[in-house]
């Protein structure tokens, strides 16, 4: 395979651009690819790259690479598997500032933003370097007599990283630290609307010097997908984005046989009580729901206020939506960017409209947005829509934006009746200073990520990113134990040893 100069990113973004390298079998090669796409700033609708769309032959010698790789990656001692990722983590953030303006400018959340992705994606790693201990198994003396038991994890082969466009440091974390420490090989596939960070993120996972083979990159988009789900030698899928695709991954996946955990849309609802501290509530809710643009699967969506909180809510809330800053991510004090494309911008608009043909006010209007120096960037304020019915589309569907909905109900039973009806289940929030209500929410409420008086219930790594109803397929999640547990498969012995045994033989 033809072996290119590698790319340097920095050179890139100031002036030319050029087609992305694929990373296979520890060399950056040039894809097979007859079809590009352009990486474009979100904010200053500058060109800083061109993406492959890599053919499924790419996906073969990806995956041909990483079988290979896998004979003797499953043999390194879990001790020194984990060396690497020590590496990794010091390479991190050394290299974080660098990686963090490479989000912002393909991605277009805040720099801010961008370090705390990071951040978090760090914590992977540092949770991943305690497979050792993570990845045991267990065992029984004497489950008859003379004979003992033993259940051990091992890994599960070649596996696959899915990723979506709005944090595209992070989330290839919820997975591969995990899968290498286990002992697989891996291959990733980014957004092809936000591949520079993962080129970015290979040069240092080549600098650990993992043997060849352990990780490969694969840019591309539904072609490459399909090679992936269609793979027989392609053991288990990590996906992350649209429930559309979600839902589509996964039963693709499984009739090949493949283990599989897919992650989903949402439509995140924050409930606020009467008793809830409103300063605090009205901070926390605009920065759930105006943080990252609204590009967060983790984004408040729709804002129930109860009984006399709506008044003091409504105020705050629109008044902390006017004020926010906006502008292009790398400025100091800009608190919120630009979102992904100019079509997200024209659906989001969109949205804005067709929740005002269902009966809904629009309290603060972000619509045709233009920000001085930054006219062709993809901007949109922050939107308030007061009186959203329940049982309109809007209230169902994931805008992706920095649109939050206000609802009012006059008890909390209303409110997580209103929670529970709806098909997505990533998170539910609660804002309150009652315990008994709180208790009531967490164990009531019909999602996979739980907050009291948080807005971004965002789990630690060592917790499992979860996930219920449409906004999640499968069973184990990203991060933690779950990881573990989707990068193992569990072997079980059951062992007889007589003593006289070497002399009857
Ligand atoms: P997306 O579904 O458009 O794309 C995700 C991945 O799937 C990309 O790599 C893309 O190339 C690929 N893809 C897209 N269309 C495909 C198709 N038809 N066939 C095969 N592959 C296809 O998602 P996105 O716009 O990149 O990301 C935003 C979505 O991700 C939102 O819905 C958000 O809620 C969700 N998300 C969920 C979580 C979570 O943990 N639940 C986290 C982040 C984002």
């Amino acid at each position: 395979m033809a072996v290119l100069c590698r790319v340097n990113l920095s050179k890139m973004a100031a002036s030319t651009f050029k087609a992305l390298l694929n990373y296979i079998d520890g060399e950056w090669c040039t894809s097979g690819a007859t079809e590009f796409l352009n990486v474009v700033n979100p904010a200053t609708a500058q060109v800083l790259a061109k993406v492959p769309l890599s053919p499924k032959s790419d996906v073969e010698v990806a995956t041909s690479a990483a079988a290979t790789a896998f004979q003797g990656w499953r043999r390194v001692p879990p001790t020194e598997r984990v060396q690497y990722l020590f590496k990794l983590k010091f390479l991190l953030e050394e290299h974080l500032e660098e990686l963090a303006q490479t989000i912002t400018w393909e991605c277009g959340k805040t720099l801010a933003e961008s370090k705390g992705e990071l951040e978090r994606a760090i914590e992977n790693v540092e949770v991943a370097c305690g497979i050792p201990m993570l990845m045991q198994g267990y065992n029984l003396e004497d489950i008859a007599r003379g004979i003992d038991e033993m259940m051990i994890r091992q890994p599960v082969g070649v596996i696959a990283i899915i990723a979506p466009f709005n944090f595209p440091g992070m989330i290839p974390f919820w997975f591969l630290p995990y899968a290498i420490a286990c002992g697989n090989t891996c291959i990733i596939k980014p957004s092809e609307k936000v591949p520079l960070t993962l080129q970015k993120v290979f040069e240092l996972l080549e600098k650990t010097g993992l043997p060849k083979g352990v990780v490969n990159l694969v840019n591309g988009a539904k072609e490459v997908v399909d090679a992936i789900l269609e793979h027989p030698t392609i053991r288990a899928v990590s996906f992350v984005g649209s429930s559309p695709v979600a839902q589509y991954v996964y039963g693709k996946a499984a009739s090949f046989g493949k283990r599989v955990q897919c992650q989903g849309g949402a439509k995140n609802p924050i409930i606020v009580l009467p008793d809830a501290d409103m300063e605090m509530t009205t901070r926390i809710a605009a920065d759930s729901a105006f943080g990252c643009a609204g590009q967060r699967c983790l984004a408040a969506s729709v804002a129930v206020t109860v009984g006399e909180a709506r008044e003091r809510f409504t105020n705050a809330i629109a008044q902390a939506a006017e004020t926010r800053i906006v502008g292009y991510g790398l400025d100091e004090k800009v608190q919120m960017g630009p979102v992904i494309t100019s079509q997200s911008q024209a659906r989001i608009e969109q949205l804005i409209q067709q929740g005002t043909d269902e009966g809904a006010t629009v309290l603060v209007d972000g619509r045709n947005t233009k920000i001085s120096g930054y006219e062709q960037g993809n901007f949109i304020r922050p939107t308030i829509l007061e009186n959203v019915s329940p049982k309109s589309e809007l209230a169902r569907t994931e805008i992706f934006g920095p649109v939050l909905g206000l609802m009012h109900l006059e008890t909390i039973e209303e409110a997580i009746a209103l929670v529970n009806s709806g098909q997505w289940g990533n998170m539910a929030c609660l804002f309150t200073s009652s315990g008994a209500a709180a208790r009531q929410f967490r164990y009531e409420a019909e999602a996979g990520n739980i907050g009291i008086n948080i807005g971004v219930a965002a789990p630690m790594a060592f917790f499992p990113f979860s996930g219920w109803k449409d906004s999640f397929y499968g069973d184990l999640h990203g991060q933690g134990r779950d990881a573990v547990e989707f990068f193992t498969q569990t072997k079980v012995v059951v062992e007889r040893w007589p003593k006289n045994w070497s002399r009857q033989f």
